[in-house]
């Protein structure tokens, strides 16, 4: 399996080859083309595996799907991630795709000024948010993004974010994105309470393991 079985567009294909990917890894080979059909996934995997890959490029296959894209606000695409270091990363990554469709990504985490994120998020429309799961929650109190458009859910490294004391957080999130919505959760281990989580956001998952 190449990158050109996936059927993406030449936008796509262009910063896929830009990016210096020539082969999908082994987590982008099985999770794609099911992400890609709208199935929610559950993964297990490691950074490092390419799974930020794996799960931005068919979010963005699905943003541009959606009617909502020409009108309303707040993110379409929204990942939720433990730590400030992984969200910049997965902000790098994805914003080297969504320059194919000239989609905005915006990231918010804790430990930086509420203020500066405020105001970055109400100057434009993004249609991607990168987010740690507490500063999302302020962003959403101070009304600075909602949630309504949400409908690509991805939970990354689910197991640390609990281990960081964000259960509540990510619960409330999720509860609160509306219930069509494809999601795709991923985490290194699962223990009861990831596992518990994973089946109440997912449905009808498929399980990906590499
Ligand atoms: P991730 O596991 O998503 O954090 O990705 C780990 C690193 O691998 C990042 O620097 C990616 O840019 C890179 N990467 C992801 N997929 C591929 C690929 N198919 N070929 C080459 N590098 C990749």
């Amino acid at each position: 399996v190449s990158f050109a079985h996936f059927g993406f567009d030449q936008d796509v294909m262009g910063t896929i080859i830009k990016a210096g990917y020539t082969e999908p890894s082994a987590i982008q080979k099985q999770a794609i083309p099911v992400a890609l059909q709208g199935r929610d996934i559950i993964g297990v995997a490691k950074t490092g595996s390419g799974k930020t890959a794996a799960f931005v490029l068919p979010m963005l296959v699905h943003i541009m799907d959606q009617q909502e894209l020409a009108y309303g606000d707040g993110p379409i695409g929204l990942i939720m991630a433990p730590t400030r270091e992984l969200v910049g990363q997965i902000y790098a990554e994805t914003k080297k795709f969504a320059k194919a469709y000239g989609l905005k990504v915006a990231a918010v985490y804790g430990g930086a000024s509420k203020m500066a994120q405020f105001k970055q998020l109400r100057s434009s429309t993004v249609e991607i948010l990168v987010a740690t799961p507490g500063r999302l929650i302020d962003m959403i109190k101070m009304k600075a993004t909602n949630l309504k458009r949400v409908s690509y859910l991805v939970l990354d490294e689910a197991d640390r974010m609990f281990d960081l004391g964000f259960e509540p957080q990510v619960r409330s999130v999720c509860d609160n994105v509306r219930p069509d919505r494809q999601a795709l959760l991923f985490s290194a281990t699962f223990p009861r309470k990831v596992e518990y989580l994973a089946r109440e956001v997912t449905e009808n998952p498929i399980r990906i393991s590499v």
